[in-house]
């Protein structure tokens, strides 16, 4: 008789050879591309392993895992720490539970959920974690019921409302409070030396993402691309990964741009689901810029200080990381509908597709009134609701192949 113990067991390989068969497919479509190079296998090699035991000894230290963008990526450098950001584009994984958790539920978090009983080696270790959303918030508590016991989290109080008086004060002793977390478990401080370096480090990776950016909008670099680069992000020691990313931009080829041009907004993609900007791509549709946090939005950029002491060092990271933030979960966030409008000078798009996975209520909410500013600045906009299943696919591609006629005018 087969014991309850051997079927669980049974159930997560079967999830596993899923997921390795989801990330093999599209690894193999990526290296069939005729604008594959050879440069690109160092990305795709990062994206092939990312169990955190390799990371750890890739980059020779220990990982810090993270949920969404708020935590200061030069901080958790400074102390010594490659900070990794969990997630989940897998369909298996995401579909996957024996545990009772809502119908309509992040695929994201629900994905992670799944990892942390089919990756063991996910669950104990130091987490931070951002109050983003209302399922990033639970999530510690799903977590405990996945793989109870194990690791420390360390909270950040994310406030919500950025131009409430004191917000910003609340958001620095949040940081400071970081800083002490992951000084007592590195076991030493963290200098002003430390803090300048991880910033210079960063800012020179920031310089290389705007070239990718700059190669996206001229066609040089497809959309695929660019998300598999941003999704290798974590995944390296940064100055190898930003080394990397210099050697990929200088054997870009010329431009070639065809179909109308489109900004992607809206819930992130994650490898191995890209099933959108395949699909674009298919319908003949030019992403030239997005505001994913999986993507452009995976730091906030580089940083230009006027106080290079370490208090001003601080101040300053937190100022970038909270107010420079366009997480849909702030109550006063313009930037976001500002931030479309100035990359539409930059990068001239006629529309704006805006994914929407189901479960993801912050971008949901936001997206009709994203919509009606849009469309009085004359551009247009097209709302997808999907999930990371491939059944919709036919669907997906249908609209937006009526929506390029529309943008070309047809
Ligand atoms: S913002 Fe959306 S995608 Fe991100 S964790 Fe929350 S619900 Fe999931």
């Amino acid at each position: 008789m087969t014991s309850p113990g051997n079927r669980h067991e049974r159930l997560l390989g079967k999830v596993r050879d899923k997921v390795a068969g989801e990330e093999r497919a599209l690894l193999d479509w990526l290296r069939s591309r005729p604008d594959y190079r050879p440069r690109f296998q160092y990305f795709l090699g990062l994206l092939s392993d990312r169990r955190l035991s390799t990371i750890e000894s890739r980059c020779e230290r220990p990982v810090i895992r993270l949920l969404c963008v708020q935590a200061p990526l030069e901080l958790i450098w400074a102390a010594g720490f490659q900070p990794v950001k969990i997630a989940s584009g897998s369909s298996a994984e995401a579909q996957f539970s024996t545990l009772n958790w809502p119908a309509l539920m992040c695929p994201l978090i629900k994905g992670i959920l799944t990892n942390l009983e089919t990756e063991a080696e996910l669950a104990p270790g130091p987490w931070v974690i951002p109050t983003s959303c209302d399922w990033v918030v639970k999530f510690w508590e799903a977590r405990q019921k996945v793989a109870p016991g194990g690791g420390e989290v360390q909270w950040l109080e994310l406030p919500h409302l950025k131009n409430q008086p004191g917000s910003q004060a609340r958001w620095l002793e949040e940081i400071r409070r970081l800083k002490k977390f992951l000084e007592k478990l590195r076991g030493r401080k963290i200098g002003r030396e430390d803090l300048l370096q991880a910033v210079m480090a960063l800012n020179r990776a920031w310089a290389a993402v705007i070239e990718l950016k700059k190669a996206r909008r001229d066609g040089r670099l497809a959309s695929v691309w660019f998300l598999t680069i941003l999704g290798a992000f974590f995944l390296d020691r940064l100055d190898r990964w930003t080394a990397e990313v210099e050697a990929a931009l200088a054997e870009l080829g010329a431009g070639q741009s065809a179909g109308p041009r489109i900004f992607l907004a809206g819930s992130p993609i994650f490898f191995p689901n890209f099933k959108l900007p395949a699909l674009l791509e298919e319908a003949g549709l030019l992403t030239v810029a997005d505001d994913l946090c999986s993507s452009e939005r995976t730091t906030p950029g580089g940083q230009v200080f006027e106080d290079v002491s370490e208090s001003g060092l601080l101040a300053s990271l937190a100022g970038r990381y909270h107010q420079g933030c366009l997480c849909p979960t702030f109550g006063d966030n313009e930037r976001r509908v500002n931030n479309i409008l100035s990359q539409r000078r930059e990068s001239d798009f006629q529309g704006v597709v805006f994914g929407v996975l189901k479960g993801c209520h912050p971008y949901d909410l936001e997206s009709s009134t994203i919509e009606d500013t849009l469309k009085c600045q004359g551009l247009k906009f097209l709302r997808l609701e999907t999930d990371y299943a491939t059944e919709d696919r036919q669907n997906l591609l249908t609209r937006l192949e009526a929506f390029r006629h529309n943008l070309a005018g047809e």
